[in-house]
């Protein structure tokens, strides 16, 4: 009895060194969209954390992450301290956009961005942590997702992809060796 009451209450703690995430419905008639973002996070959650650390090079700070859903744009604060998700996307977009919100979290502890907008910063690895959690088919589809969206996400893309890997990895490198 003990025992399972202790497994369920740590049922979003991860083994790896992820932040602590609270996932918190907006309204009720967004109970749903929340459970699916938390089974996301179950699930997958360790391996997203390490898929955005190792395209990043960067850390997550064990700072909690309050993430409400809501049908509202999603967005990552610049304290680091929430995210907003959008309780009716498809599945997979689901995925992409929990990974793209925690990419722009991660991508903040770099304190320096050389001129890069929010979405060019992320793009450098995003890519590349999507191939590596779902496939390269998969990252394709959700950055052409991504490009229909209203603002600077398509220019951004093409920007990011007309780097190879390799070359988005050697920009990161640079921007993480002259942090503040
Ligand atoms: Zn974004």
């Amino acid at each position: 009895m003990i025992r399972a009451a202790l497994l369920l209450g740590c049922a979003l703690c991860l083994p790896a060194a992820a932040p602590p995430l609270t996932f918190i419905p907006v309204q009720p008639k967004f109970a749903a969209g929340t459970s699916d973002y938390e089974a996301i996070w179950r699930t997958d959650g360790a391996r997203i954390v390490r898929a955005l650390e190792a395209t990043s090079g960067l850390e997550f700070p064990q700072v909690p992450i309050d993430v409400i859903v809501s049908d509202g744009r999603p967005m990552a604060s610049y304290d680091g301290r929430l995210i907003r998700l959008r309780a009716s996307y498809s599945p997979a977009y689901k995925k992409a956009t929990l990974v793209h919100e925690l990419g722009h979290r991660l991508s903040f502890v770099l304190g320096r961005r050389d001129g890069l907008d929010d979405h060019r910063l992320l793009y450098l690895f995003l890519y590349d942590a999507w191939s590596d959690l779902y496939g390269r088919d998969y990252a394709e589809q959700m950055s052409r997702i991504e490009r229909r969206l209203p603002g600077e996400y398509d220019a951004a893309w093409t920007w990011a992809l007309s780097q190879t890997r390799e070359e988005r990895q050697a920009r990161l490198r640079a921007l993480r060796e002259n942090r503040p």
